[in-house]
């Protein structure tokens, strides 16, 4: 069985988490400040701050960027459901506008019409880790005075050209980037998130509102020599990351470099191997861009049926998954308005698979994949 994804880990990430483990503190402390500036330094960063996912760290990114009752976030629908939760989460309106074509990115042109008095942020997505036109969207966000929020949850190790040098996302190039974790991204330990930001104050109100607004952590507290009692000047929450996972991270950053290397080998050996294939369309960069290849998202040729293909290849050994998801096409978002039209969106969903690709697939599997692929496109139709 040749599956969609497998986290590389291994004696490092295990070593890492026995060591945290015996030390006597497990929840954010030094592990989680050393991944921090760690982290930081790989995407050129001033501030980044460690919290327990990308889902997280999207809510206090949305809340700290003043988004909260009754306001509307332009972002899009094609996207994980956690994007436009946590528009919700703040009490705000997710306004979906639909994707370019051939990136599955947000289509910027499509974004200044959704503007209205009760915009309060733009929350675009480096959709399975391909950068989306931060060339456009950074200088149209600052003209309208909102700000820019990057859903990077896929995106570490991915790259824009900027001002002639390639930078990693998460510089950030608008004002705050969150990233994720989760085993199903290019770099894991179990559940994480980051958030990096080009704000201080803003990083500040992170570390307050990642434990429960507490005036003085418990890290401080443990190692003082005086009686402190902290205060809870406002309602924070518990999003911190532990000092386990934050090990574990710390070895996950070492692997990085040599994942993404390895990713975009085995995404340019791709085109070749399905080049016979008529009808299907292959994921693309822009000149500007370079992905992680966190996934690699093909366009079935339209005679096929998605989930028909999907199947056949499950029946070959061959594990993948559906398009992006539409969030507006949830029951949980059933009854939300919905001003802009979303065909893009939806046909990307309805007519995209993503096919495996990971650190240690080999030669012949990515070959079993073109293959299990071409068989299911001449058998299947969605006429039949
Ligand atoms: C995975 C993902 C998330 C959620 O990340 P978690 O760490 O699982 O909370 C959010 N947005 C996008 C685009 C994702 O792919």
């Amino acid at each position: 069985m040749i599956p969609i994804t497998r986290p590389l880990m291994g004696e490092p990430e295990a070593e890492a988490a026995r060591r945290v483990i015996l030390s006597g503190w497990t929840t954010q402390g030094p592990e989680v400040a050393a991944f921090e500036n760690e982290f930081a330094n790989l995407v050129g960063a001033p501030h980044a701050c460690a919290v327990s996912n990308c889902t997280t760290a999207l809510h206090l990114a949305l809340l700290v960027a003043g988004v909260g009752l009754g306001d509307e976030v332009i972002t899009v629908s094609h996207s994980y459901i956690a994007t436009a939760n946590s528009v919700r989460y703040c009490g705000a309106t997710p306004v979906f506008v639909d994707i370019e074509p051939h990136s599955y990115n947000i289509d910027p042109r499509l974004v200044e019409a959704a503007i209205t008095p009760r915009t309060r942020a733009i929350l675009c997505v480096h959709q399975i880790g391909l950068p989306c036109d931060l060339a456009a969207l950074v200088p149209l966000a600052r003209a309208h005075g909102l700000p820019l929020v990057e859903d990077a949850a896929c995106a570490v190790g991915s790259e824009v050209l900027w001002n002639g040098q390639w930078e990693p996302i998460g510089r950030p190039h608008g004002d705050v980037a969150c990233f994720s974790l989760h085993p199903r991204k290019v770099i894991s330990t179990g559940d994480g998130g980051v958030l990096t930001t080009r704000h201080a104050d803003w990083d500040q109100r992170y570390r307050l509102l990642r434990q429960h607004a507490m005036s003085v952590p418990a890290s401080v507290r443990h190692g003082a020599a005086q009686v402190i009692f902290e205060q809870y000047p406002e309602v924070g929450f518990n999003y911190r990351m532990t000092d386990i996972q934050a090990a574990v991270a710390r070895e996950q950053l070492k692997r990085l470099p040599g994942i993404v290397s390895e990713r975009r080998a085995l995404g340019a050996q791709y085109p070749a191997l399905l080049a016979d294939i008529r009808g299907l369309s292959l994921p693309s960069e822009p000149a500007w861009a370079r992905t992680n290849w966190q996934s690699y998202c093909v366009q079935l040729p339209a005679h096929c049926d998605q989930r028909q293909v999907m199947q056949q290849m499950l029946d070959a050994g061959v594990g993948t998954r559906r398009g992006i998801m539409c969030s507006h096409r949830e029951p949980a978002y059933a009854g939300m308005t919905r001003p802009h039209p979303l065909p893009r969106s939806e046909a990307a969903q309805d007519r995209c698979i993503l096919l495996p690709l990971f650190p240690g697939m080999t030669p012949q599997q990515q070959g079993q994949v073109a293959e299990a692929l071409a068989q299911a496109c001449a058998t299947t139709n969605a006429f039949a």
